[in-house]
């Protein structure tokens, strides 16, 4: 049998009673027991309105559920706070005594729980008691007032932020920019913009030994939720909270005391990209995973050709059967061709190196004008996905508005950075031309290796090979064509 629980309320002609009715505070109570998997096995309730806080006037449900506590009916009695329990000295100790006979618990809402098995709990409960309310109240009050006043004033409140120092305490408390984590932080934007994953950042900084404020490896909502913070752009966001705790009214941003780490312009486009909903389903970016997906053509029938993860097979006499990373036309009527991605890869980046060597230079000129063209879209597309973000925030239009609006404009922005990345000019792409070619490739990301095969207008096509010829990799079935 689980803990069965008592709730007990009380009306009274004071601030408390007024602001909370009956059904308010069993509502609170059956939360707390719901919290706690409680079953509430019975509602107590008097009223006491007519009597003064020091009356005598007995209340017929107090000594029902005294009555019950001793006929062993629960094992904890749950109100709001202490005072709403019984404001009286002797009825405290009553309770003191219950606990001490019965083992009879007590726990409340917004009061703390007191410890009645131990002389302290038992004199806390019996001295304090009586006016915890209003001081619980002042407490949250204070603390609500300092929060408000110290964003107001622009001021950090809380553990030390990524990206800055902690000078000082208390009210002489600032932040200074911790130039080496700033540096991550803009590399971070950076890479966001550029269309990078997450997750690939994440591990990018985790191979390199990159730790979180608090010393932590990193993870990508924690990296989310680092890039999308106001403070990065030198604000303090503040969310006023009403009596209840709850966020009340909208977050408001006040200038920050601190010096900002990214522009306001480079951090809208940040949120952005990162709320985007259609980015966010899968954390993954606009990036590519394997390198000759849709840059392939089917041998059969033409058409591009799709990676595949790997995988094992559980066969029937228990053994298990790996099938590799692959390349394989998906194309209904055809799927004819399919073929290990290591061998493909392997080949084409032969084969690309060894021209990039001979011919990079001349091959990697890019063009210019339409590298600028092509940043002046992204710009604006940007600009309008930005806007759309915060049209979203202040609730001028809704999540499906906005899903439909990026919708739009991802796939035109997609179109623009790959235009970009085509036409960027040789001195994005000197790595990638004479002698340092191979270390240069082999440590390139597959999207930036997409892009110069696309630039180099090879055209790979995967030819199918005759039964029996599928387990040693013939390189002639792969067939490059220059245009
Ligand atoms: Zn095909």
């Amino acid at each position: 049998m689980g803990t069965r629980a008592a709730v007990y309320t009380r009306i009274s002609d004071d601030k408390e009673g007024r602001a909370r009715g009956v059904a308010r505070q069993e509502a609170d109570c059956r939360e707390l027991a719901a919290r706690e998997g409680w079953q509430v096995v019975e509602v107590y309730s008097d009223n006491d309105l007519s009597a003064a806080t020091s009356s005598r006037k007995r209340r017929p449900d107090w000594d029902r559920m005294l009555d019950d506590a001793e006929a062993g009916r629960f094992d904890v009695i749950l109100a709001y706070t202490t005072s709403r329990l019984t404001r009286r000295p002797r009825e405290r100790e009553d309770l003191i005594e219950l606990h001490e006979e019965f083992g009879t618990g007590l726990r409340f809402v917004a009061s703390p729980d007191p410890d009645l098995s131990t002389a302290d709990g038992q004199y806390i409960f019996r001295t304090l008691g009586g006016n915890d309310t209003a001081e619980a109240a002042r407490t949250a009050e204070r603390a609500r007032r300092k929060q408000a006043e110290l964003a107001e004033s622009g001021r950090h409140n809380g553990p030390r932020p990524y990206g800055w120092d902690i000078h000082g305490r208390g009210a002489d408390q600032r932040l200074t920019v911790n130039d080496a984590e700033a540096a991550v932080l803009r590399e971070c934007v950076d890479r966001v913009l550029a269309g990078e994953g997450l997750w690939k950042i994440v591990r990018d900084l985790n191979d390199r030994g990159v730790r979180t404020s608090t010393g932590k490896p990193w993870a990508t909502q924690v990296l989310r939720r680092v890039l999308l913070r106001d403070r990065n752009h030198g604000y303090r966001k503040h969310q006023p909270r009403g009596k209840d705790g709850k966020p009340k009214g909208k977050p408001a941003l006040y200038p920050g005391q601190w010096d900002p780490i990214v522009d306001t312009e480079t951090h809208d486009r940040v949120v952005a990209l990162l709320t985007d909903p259609a980015r966010r389903s899968n954390n993954r970016g606009t990036e590519a995973k394997y390198l000759l997906t849709s840059v392939a053509a089917c041998g059969e029938c033409g058409r591009p050709m799709v990676g595949t993860n790997e995988f094992n097979y559980e066969l029937k006499n228990g053994r298990t059967r790996h099938y590799p990373h692959s390349y394989k036309c998906p194309h209904a009527g055809c799927m004819k061709v399919q073929r290990r991605m290591a061998d493909v890869d392997d080949h084409v980046n032969r084969v690309v190196v060894g021209v990039l060597e001979r011919d990079g230079v001349r091959l990697l000129g890019g063009d210019p004008v339409a590298a600028d063209a092509a940043r002046a879209r992204i710009s604006a597309l940007e600009a309008k996905l930005a806007l759309a973000a915060d049209q979203f925030a202040d609730d001028t239009i809704t999540g499906e508005q906005l899903q439909r609006i990026t919708a739009r404009l991802r796939p035109e922005l997609d179109a623009e950075r790959a235009r970009l990345r085509s036409a960027q000019p040789a001195a994005n792409l000197a790595d990638f031309a004479g002698p340092g070619v191979a270390e240069a490739w082999a440590g390139a990301d597959v999207e930036t290796r997409k892009a110069i095969i696309r630039l180099l207008g090879m055209q790979i096509t995967i030819n199918r090979v005759g039964p029996g010829n599928g387990r040693a990799y013939d390189p002639a079935s792969t067939a490059i064509t220059w245009n």
